[in-house]
């Protein structure tokens, strides 16, 4: 059996991928000649299928950004006519206001294609039953998991969110192998297994696809070794369909974005300037197979790297880094840039630590400050006072070599921070 969904695609050579990409640019700029908004910006700048002669052509473009999409809520941005479209998905709205995109069943077709291909090369197979645990509304986790399962061929469980205890049932019950899954929700799941006695190498799973939030390596390995599984890195937007834009192969040494799919490009978020390569920026995305909606140059504000050199897979498609969190995800406190992920990673790299953290700004009368409440696990939460302080000042040492100022660190009993549906609420601004 090959290890690749589509080996013609996926290991075609560098050479070969840039002139489809090249092609597919072309037609998409003529394509978009149908969008008003972007039919506007065209003939304004001149611009038109005539002006792409190689990927270096893109950067002619302007940027499309999530106040465009805003603006122009909910169908300003259609390239073809809202007949022609049969289904509608919006971003989590983590950021503020939800963005909506439409499909066509073409577009449908081709999603649920490069969902299978990113289950596949993480390793899942026809053979295996997936239960996907992510809500089925207007998230792309949901349907975009579910289509891509299913085109694989594999039994799908369509779980939806939450209530563990069925979640853990329905795994036992069916004998569900691979688990799509949150990482915040992953560690949530590891401690209910843990507070009712169930020993995880019961549970048939044995991967688990994480995504849609940053998390740290240190939280993969927590959730490996909590739930005995291998579990891959997925990333999506629902801007690019969703999930499968890039995912993780076996190797797990980042995710190969789907380069016949998308034109990445990593730009300096200031300058919007390219960033030199395997340097960290933000990712830019320009959708190559979408008819419905497609986005040029549409900016992610997620920060990540291209990783340089190639995978022991073989396949070509370049590699992203995990996300480090989003552009506006950048705290500064005490005049120290710091991002939320700095924090997880010092926390999880800790075994007394929990699988939920809190991170709290505050404004102490003079100036803003951190304060991080971590949950400490049962086994560890003990009387004995000293320990607990000496955890502490553990922490605390840790996070200061980390962000460069001594946070405040408050310990607490382990299940009593609060976990929120969907993807985890990290920072708290109390200012
Ligand atoms: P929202 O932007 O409102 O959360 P989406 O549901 O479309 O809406 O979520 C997409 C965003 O989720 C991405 O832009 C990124 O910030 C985050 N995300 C998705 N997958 C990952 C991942 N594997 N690692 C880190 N962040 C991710
Ligand atoms: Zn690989």
């Amino acid at each position: 059996m090959s290890i690749y969904y589509n080996p013609i695609i996926e290991t075609m050579p560098r050479a070969e991928l840039e002139a489809l990409q090249v092609r597919k640019l072309k037609e998409l700029i003529a394509h978009l000649g149908n969008s008003r908004f972007y039919a506007e910006q065209f003939k304004e700048m001149g611009l038109g299928p005539e002006s792409v002669h190689s990927l270096a052509d893109l950067r002619k473009f302007r940027f499309t950004t999530k106040k465009h999409l805003r603006d122009a809520y909910p169908y300003g941005l259609l390239a073809v006519s809202k007949d022609e479209c049969v289904r509608l998905h919006a971003s989590s709205g983590t950021t503020g206001m939800a963005t909506v995109i439409l499909h066509t069943q073409e577009d449908i077709d081709h999603w649920a294609d490069l969902m299978a291909r990113s289950l596949y090369a993480a390793g899942v197979r026809r053979s295996d039953i997936l239960q996907n645990t992510s809500g089925y509304g207007m998230f792309t986790g949901g349907l975009g998991i579910h289509y891509g399962s299913e085109r694989l061929g594999c039994l799908t469980v369509p779980a939806g969110a939450g209530n563990t205890e069925r979640q853990i049932k329905f795994m036992f019950d069916f004998g569900v192998t691979v688990a799509h899954i949150i990482p915040s929700y992953a560690l949530y799941m590891a401690s209910y297994l843990e507070k009712h006695g169930i020993d995880p190498k019961t549970l048939p799973l044995r991967i688990a696809v994480i995504g849609a939030e940053p998390h740290t390596e240190e939280t993969r390995r927590k959730v490996e070794k909590l739930l005995d599984v291998k579990a891959y890195n997925s990333y999506g937007l629902s801007e690019m369909n969703g999930p499968g834009v890039a995912f993780e192969c076996v190797h797990q040494t980042g995710m190969h974005l789907w380069e016949d799919a998308y034109i990445a490009e990593i730009i300096d978020p200031e300058t919007g300037e390219p960033m030199p390569d395997g340097e960290v920026g933000e990712l830019v995305l320009t959708t190559l197979d979408r008819r419905g909606m497609p986005l040029l140059r549409y900016r992610t504000r997620d920060l990540t790297r291209f990783i340089p050199g190639q995978c022991a897979c073989g396949r070509t498609h370049r590699r992203i880094d995990r996300v480090l969190g989003r552009a506006d995800d950048m705290l500064i406190i005490k005049g120290v840039n710091v991002y939320p992920m700095q924090i997880e990673q010092v926390l999880m790299s800790i075994e007394e630590v929990g699988e939920n953290y809190v991170i709290e700004i505050y404004n102490d009368g003079i100036m803003d400050d951190l304060r991080v409440k971590v949950e400490v696990m049962s086994n560890h939460f003990v009387e004995d006072m000293r320990a607990l302080r000496s955890l502490q000042q553990r922490i605390t040492a840790k996070l200061k070599n980390e962000i460069l100022f001594t946070p405040k660190v408050e310990l607490v009993q382990h299940n009593s921070l609060p976990v929120s549906e969907g993807k985890a609420k990290r920072v708290v601004d109390l200012r």
